[in-house]
């Protein structure tokens, strides 16, 4: 059964319940006043009669009472004497006591009588007068017009609750249709989506809709928003492995088919070969480690890290790899312990720490300084080489990314992964990496990491 169909039952029975339950106690009410009018107007018909009922010198009630009592049309009556024999009655032809069941009954009651359709209500009330018990009244009124009104009432009340019910059907049909339309149109677009396989494609907001649909296609935009940005970085990811992998390759095959043609091993072709190898070997252990960190299946250790050393065995080996070519400089060294993978923590500075060098130019300089700063640890390793441009900035810290100048000078060993691992490693230690750059001045990356006991990541 469709939701539409299934809220449209549901309102619709609800309404139908509620009106039952109200139209049952419209019905008692009225039931119960008009039965309380015809009691209260036979009281008071009693008593008058009572007021006039004498009793001549035979012991029998006078009947000339018949005759000079006036009363409503609808109501009849009897006198019995003590013996139980009929004295007066009117109509005369009422033989028979109004109400048999309440007959010898010695306190006044009200009974209803008869079948269906011929409804009476009695009054039955003792007489008592001077000289004690002198027989019995009992005063009818038919219920028929009583009878006929609830019969009515019911009738209207059924009528109006089915009525109701069938309107509010066909309402919360169409209702129900128009709320449940844009859902639809999320299964159509969905549909489509799947068929196509176009996750370009988005719902339209109908109007401002700040509701619950509105609300499941703003979600439903955004899941496609990721999931179009998830796999068009996949796609991209691919090519640029693809590509990467590509260029050592060629150089191999290039070289192998060089030295075949010579028919000898070249010294300089094997070295071209190796050092292609050791890129490969390079690329493919980067793109395990962000594998690995992705899935969540890289443990990082928590244990003390001394990076004031660990900045030194960095500069130590800085300085190895430049050379004479620059100066590298230690300009502040604070000693600061933080919490975490000692190893990682190494490898993001020996990362930021081999771009600079390799970037910067002869004669340039490249400097570090840790620092405590706000409860926090701050790292900045910072050059006078070529600067980033300010579009690749933002960009540094993707997979793959490289800016058009490196990728133009070609250096060896760049992929564009090592700071995209430095960002995951920093990331994971709870801590957060920058970079500023100007473009021809330099660039200088901070990092912050919280100090053993803050668990900040701002
Ligand atoms: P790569 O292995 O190519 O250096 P990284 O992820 O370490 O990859 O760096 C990404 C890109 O950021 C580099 O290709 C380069 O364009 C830019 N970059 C990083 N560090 C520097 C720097 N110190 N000076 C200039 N550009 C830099």
């Amino acid at each position: 059964m469709s939701l539409r169909l299934r809220l449209s039952l549901l309102y619709t029975l609800v309404l139908g319940g509620v009106l039952l339950l109200f139209g049952s106690l419209a019905y008692s009410l009225v039931s119960v006043t008009l039965l309380d009018q015809t009691d209260a107007l036979l009281a008071k018909n009693a008593n008058d009669l009572i007021q006039q009922l004498r009793v001549n010198a035979n012991g029998r009630f006078d009947s000339r009472l018949i005759s000079t009592y006036k009363t409503d049309e609808t109501i009849v009556f009897q006198v019995w004497g003590n013996d139980r024999a009929l004295q007066l009655a009117r109509p005369m032809s009422m033989v028979d006591p109004l109400d048999r069941s309440q007959f010898h009954n010695d306190r006044p009651v009200f009974n209803t009588t008869g079948e269906t359709g011929k409804h009476m209500r009695v009054l039955t009330i003792p007489l008592i007068n001077a000289r004690g018990h002198a027989g019995l009244l009992q005063m009818g009124r038919n219920l028929n017009l009583f009878d006929t009104t609830l019969q009515t009432l019911a009738g209207v009340l059924i009528l109006l609750t089915f009525l109701s019910m069938v309107l509010t059907g066909v309402m919360t049909w169409f209702v129900n249709g128009q709320a449940l339309a844009p859902l639809a149109t999320v299964t159509k677009v969905a549909t489509q989506i799947t068929r196509a396989d176009d996750l370009s494609r988005r719902i339209q907001l109908s109007g401002a809709r700040d509701d619950e649909v509105g609300e499941l296609i703003e979600a439903f935009n955004q899941v496609l928003g990721r999931l179009e940005k998830l796999f068009t970085s996949q796609r991209r990811f691919l090519a640029d492995v693809s590509h990467e992998l590509r260029t050592p390759l060629t150089v191999i095959k290039g070289n192998v088919g060089l030295m075949r043609k010579m028919k000898t091993l070249d010294e300089e072709s094997l070295s071209g070969i190796e050092s292609e190898v050791d890129r490969l070997t390079r690329l493919v252990g980067d793109l395990l480690f962000l594998a690995q960190a992705e899935s969540g299946r890289m443990p990082l250790d928590q244990s003390p890290v001394e990076l004031d050393t660990i900045m030194l065995e960095v500069y130590q080996q800085a300085k190895t790899l430049a050379g004479e070519r620059m100066n590298i400089t230690i300009n502040e060294i604070d000693q600061v312990q933080v919490t975490g993978d000692r190893d990682r923590l190494k490898q993001v500075l020996l990362n930021i720490a081999g771009n600079a060098v390799q970037y910067t130019p002869s004669g340039g300089q490249v400097s570090f300084s840790l620092r405590k700063v706000a409860e926090r640890a701050q790292v900045v390793i910072s050059d006078t080489g070529p600067g980033i441009p300010a579009v690749d900035l933002p960009h540094v810290f993707e997979r793959f990314y490289r800016s058009e100048k490196s990728r133009k000078r070609n250096f060896q060993g760049g992929f564009g992964l090592g700071l995209s691992i430095a960002f995951w490693i920093i990331r994971n230690h709870n801590g957060t990496i920058e970079v500023s750059s100007t473009e021809g001045k330099g660039s200088a990356f901070t990092i912050w990491l919280p100090l053993p006991g803050e668990k900040t990541n701002t």
